[in-house]
């Protein structure tokens, strides 16, 4: 009887349910599927060395095409994901996925080459979490140095003791770690020089600007000499002319990421540029490289 009474109650709720709070229902069912069933895929976005035009890595995007609806936007989605909790299974299925490739590419001689894996503060938060990586990093067989995980600010200024503690966890594994999308969150300085981190991520929305943007400029040229200051490399992301390229490499910004270079891609073109990219031990002067 109660339980006939609660899903009265919830159909009643439901009815009354705004068309946007149904829409996020369906798609979270519809997530949770996808999830399972394989639903999913991986893009990977190269990145250079802007001194050299070196490919030194790929950031992974997670991608979702639902069967009736196509594309889902990435940052719809992962809303989505984060609110429901379901970005942890899709985290780890992301990181597994990147791994597995990864590690074909390696054994194929293609590289080196290190990805890049976004990763939530939610993730971070599991206790099991860096169990979980080493977990993956050993049943997929990619040694620890060919990964990177991207944290973002937001979730270390929330848990600052902890957060510390889980990264070293992580560097302890002999992995990367980049802080992503910095300059947006409200990371302290004193705070950052204790974060174990290698790379400073500038977010895309200074980058946009540049070089005309006064203040763009003023705030990148600040983020570069103050990762270096603190011996991490600096990362645009979103470099999409040949001017701001020019301009970060003149900042002396190590590496660059962006549709100047190429839109993140599906796996096999992805194989392509990393064939015409891997330096071989014998033509190491004319490999070929980005477009500086
Ligand atoms: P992000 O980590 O900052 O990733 C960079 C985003 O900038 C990507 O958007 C990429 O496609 C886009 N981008 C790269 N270069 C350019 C450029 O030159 N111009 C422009 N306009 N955009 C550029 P995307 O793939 O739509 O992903 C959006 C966000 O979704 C990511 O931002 C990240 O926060 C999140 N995301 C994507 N995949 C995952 C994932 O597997 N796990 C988690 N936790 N978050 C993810
Ligand atoms: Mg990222
Ligand atoms: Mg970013
Ligand atoms: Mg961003």
């Amino acid at each position: 009887k109660a339980k006939e009474e609660g899903r009265d109650q919830f159909c009643f709720y439901e009815a009354h349910l705004t068309e946007k709070a149904r829409e996020k229902l369906f798609l979270e069912t519809e997530l949770r599927a996808a999830i399972k069933q394989g639903g999913l895929s991986i893009n990977f976005q190269p990145q250079f060395d802007l001194a050299n035009g070196r490919l030194v890595g790929s950031e992974v995007l997670a991608r979702w095409r639902h069967p009736d609806r196509g594309m889902i936007e990435p940052t719809k989605f992962i809303a989505i994901a984060e609110e429901s909790g379901l970005i942890v299974p899709l985290g780890e299925w992301v990181l597994r996925e990147a791994c597995i490739q990864a590690e074909l590419w390696r054994r194929a001689g293609l590289g080196p080459h290190r990805i890049a894996v976004n990763v939530s503060g939610l993730q971070l938060e599991r206790d099991d979490f860096v169990a979980a990586v080493a977990r993956i990093l050993a049943e997929t067989g990619l040694p620890s140095d060919w990964l990177e995980l991207e944290v973002t600010e937001t979730y270390m200024m929330r848990q600052p003791e902890k957060s510390v503690r889980v990264l070293e966890g992580l560097r302890g594994l002999g992995l990367a770690l980049a802080l992503d999308d910095f300059g947006t969150g409200q990371s302290s300085l004193s705070y950052l020089k204790r974060l174990p981190v290698q790379t400073l991520k500038i977010d895309r929305s200074f980058i946009t600007d540049l070089p005309f943007g006064e203040n763009e400029v003023a705030i990148t040229r600040a983020i570069v000499a103050l990762g270096h200051s603190l011996r991490l490399q600096v990362l645009a992301e979103g470099v999409e002319t040949p001017a701001q390229a020019d301009f970060l490499r003149g900042l002396g910004c190590d590496r660059g990421q962006g549709y100047l270079y190429s839109r993140p891609v599906d796996a096999a073109t992805f194989e392509n540029i990393l064939r015409k990219t891997t330096v071989y031990p014998s033509g190491a002067d004319d490999t070929p490289s980005a477009p500086l």
